[in-house]
């Protein structure tokens, strides 16, 4: 079995859309990662922005495909700005699978930090977090909403995971 590590935003729910909506309402410029965008996401409601969020290609019923197929180990990885979103994380995860692991990455640290990386795979829709993953010995694989040519393997949807491995 291969160590599956997969990331949440952005690749299971489609959290960064609100946030960037209720940002914009506020005037607050999200790329430029900023004070106030940090303190933005340690405010928000992550219930509610949870409940809010669409799910990305199918992504809860093809982690339940990916824990059947016995190919894979699979926990999830999420960075989160407080503990109040880590709660609102879980507690998601644990209403809809039974035995999946959750690890909650302070904002500030790199995911490598968290788990063991070696030949591990990672799914997350930011390069950077990919980039940090093969530096220490993992395999990156990005998600994206549509096909992406890139230096890491590209999927759309995690159903695709089956056949690259
Ligand atoms: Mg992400």
């Amino acid at each position: 079995m291969k160590n599956l590590y997969i990331d949440f935003d952005g690749v299971i729910l489609d959290t960064i859309t609100p946030v960037y909506n209720l940002a914009k309402k506020l005037n607050l410029d999200v790329k430029k990662q900023s004070k106030e965008i940090g303190l933005l996401y340690s405010k928000i409601d992550w219930e509610s922005l949870i409940e809010e969020s669409e799910e990305l290609s199918n992504s809860i019923n093809s982690i339940k495909d990916l824990k059947a197929s016995g190919k894979f180990n699979i926990s999830i990885l999420t960075h989160i700005n407080s503990l109040k979103e880590a709660k609102a994380k879980i507690e998601f995860i644990n209403s809809l699978f039974d035995d999946l692991t959750i690890i909650p990455v302070p904002k500030s640290c790199s995911k490598t930090m968290m788990t063991q990386t070696k030949d591990a795979i990672l799914v997350d829709d930011f390069g950077g977090n990919l980039r940090e993953w093969e530096a220490s010995g993992g395999i990156g694989v990005k998600f994206t909403k549509e096909p992406e040519k890139c230096e890491f393997k590209n999927v759309t949807s995690l159903e695709d995971l089956l056949e690259l491995f």
